[in-house]
């Protein structure tokens, strides 16, 4: 087996995962600041990455033997081969879509639909990749939908969702695919700061009167931009949350 080891920022390096899986990789680890995908022999790739042979050991056992649970909030977000913990579980399928609990954002987007996220509410989660937050929301009584631009993550995010027992739609598309589906009590969003600032005045389409807005994705020097953009068209500060270098932004209309 070898590995492709990726460097740069998440922004420039997450367009980049579609096209590592259709050129053969079966799996991708995302850490802080590189990808590594894992391929059964190396191909030709246009992104200036480092090729590394791994020892002959079963690579699959030895990254699903090291791969831990993770707590969130309420949450105990764990694959299906792990034993259930404390908490809300949530069971995800890793490594095939962003959104394993494994990274800051997911978390702070976790921890914050569990303090915001109410029974009966309409939540939007924008850019579902496995599903995650979307099925957290369903889990805490929501009526959740989840979109991706990124149309092959969709049937993991279902099979996720029928893992935990929940109802939740998913769309291909971006907001404005959404959009007729709402208006939302709540809007999701782990996506990149400056999609955030273009999105800004969708974002305020797309809720109810009063609906709060959840947005990570942001690093912290990038913060300040995606505030003005949103106290620009009239949201209101509900608080904000940092875990590392990331930023979750909490927001009501
Ligand atoms: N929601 C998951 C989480 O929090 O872990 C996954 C977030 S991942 C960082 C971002 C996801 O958004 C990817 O699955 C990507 O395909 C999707 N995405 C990127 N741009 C988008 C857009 N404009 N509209 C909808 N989805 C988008």
């Amino acid at each position: 087996m070898w590995v492709y080891r990726l460097k740069g920022k998440p922004e420039e390096l997450e367009p980049l995962i579609p096209e590592l899986f259709d050129r053969g990789s079966r799996g991708l680890e995302e850490r802080e600041g590189e990808i590594l995908a894992y391929f059964p022999a190396p191909v030709e790739l246009p992104f200036g990455g480092e090729w590394q042979e791994l020892p002959d050991e079963d690579w699959l056992e030895a990254w699903r033997r090291d791969l831990r649970p993770v707590q969130a909030g309420p949450f105990y977000v764990l694959a299906p081969w792990h034993e259930v913990g404390e908490g809300i579980p949530l069971v995800i399928e890793p490594g095939m879509a962003f959104g394993t609990g494994h990274h800051e954002t997911t978390r702070l987007a976790l921890k914050a639909l569990a303090r915001h996220a109410r029974p009966g509410q309409r939540v939007l989660d924008l850019g579902t990749g496995s599903g995650i937050l979307a099925i957290a929301a369903a889990k805490l009584g929501a009526e959740a939908l989840g979109v991706d631009i990124d149309p092959s993550v969709l049937p993991l995010a279902e099979e996720n969702a029928r893992r935990n027992g929940v109802a939740v739609r998913f769309l291909p598309g971006s907001l404005v695919e959404a959009l007729p589906q709402g208006p939302f009590d709540l809007l999701v969003a782990n996506l990149f700061a400056e999609l955030h600032v273009a999105l800004a005045p969708r974002y305020r389409e797309a809720l109810v009167p009063e609906g709060v807005l959840l947005l990570t994705g942001i690093l912290r020097e990038k913060a300040p931009s995606v505030r003005q953009a949103l106290e620009g068209v009239g949201f209101s500060p509900l608080g904000a949350e940092e875990e590392g270098e990331w930023v979750l932004l909490a927001y009501r209309r």
